[in-house]
């Protein structure tokens, strides 16, 4: 068994407005510490990445509406997928689909991870601690190596799909660089994003496997022309277009 404290609740849920919720694993280091969102809908509700799968998620976002619930994965990166198991309607963007089909292994150990990953994190001040949390959940943890089955996805994206929540609505962007499937998902009339790991307010990877930098130049260059008015991003705090314009100078800058 860890032997670390037992944090319990492991997540804490934060309302961001009168539909959108935040629910984070404060004990989770930033690096691996994904953004689970809640939309609520009045027909359907949206689930928006799923964590790293430590502790049960679906209670803490299923209103158990008519019309169900939709989990998105921003991506196939395991922070992001470790809780999509439970949720029956899953989406992933079309070249990510193959990603699914495979079991899923999260080390929660940083020496497991290459300079492609905990690199950019130390050159932006990030302490990288032996273990990537500081707590565990209620239960324990047996093993550091966490090993999810594979959860295909019941719903195919391709980039320019609406998905209709009922009174709100988002298009589906595809934002590759991160990785090839990467999505986005934004409302117009509100200037909401919900950018997966295409753009947060921390160190951006491009040089993990399947990540590309030519598309994610792209990709941000996309982004930097979209009339936002907040980016709720797959890690870190949520930002307005001011600072999404300045994320996205220092990118283009660096790779651009
Ligand atoms: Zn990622
Ligand atoms: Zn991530």
């Amino acid at each position: 068994m860890i032997d670390l404290p037992v944090a319990d609740p492991w997540f804490v849920s934060k309302r961001v407005d009168g539909q959108v919720t935040l629910v984070t694993e404060p004990h989770v280091h930033p690096l691996l510490r994904c953004n689970v969102w809640q939309v609520q809908g009045r027909t359907s509700d949206l689930v928006i990445d799923t964590s790293l799968g430590l502790a049960p998620l679906r209670h803490l976002v299923d209103r158990e509406l008519a019309n169900g619930l939709l989990a998105v994965a921003t991506h196939f990166h395991s922070d992001h997928i470790g809780g999509l198991h439970e949720f029956s309607h899953r989406a992933v963007h079309r070249a990510e689909v193959d990603r699914l089909t495979e079991p899923v292994t999260t080390c929660l150990e940083s020496l497991a991870y290459g300079e492609d990953v905990v690199g950019p994190y130390r050159r932006a001040g990030y302490r990288i601690p032996e273990l990537f949390i500081d707590a565990v959940p209620v239960g324990g943890l047996e093993t550091t190596v966490l090993e999810g089955d594979p959860v295909p996805a019941t719903r195919v994206l391709d980039g320019g799909e609406i998905i209709d929540l009922g009174d709100r609505s988002f298009e589906v962007l595809h934002l590759p660089g991160h990785s090839p499937g990467s999505i986005g998902l934004w409302e117009r009339p509100t200037g909401i994003l919900f950018s997966g790991d295409a753009v947060y307010d921390g160190p951006l990877l491009d040089e993990l496997d399947g990540s590309d930098v030519g598309a994610y130049v792209t990709t941000i260059r996309r982004l930097r022309e979209l009339p936002v008015t907040v980016v709720h991003g797959g890690h870190e705090p949520s930002f307005g277009r001011t600072r999404l314009i300045e994320l996205c100078d220092l990118y283009l800058a660096a790779r651009g």
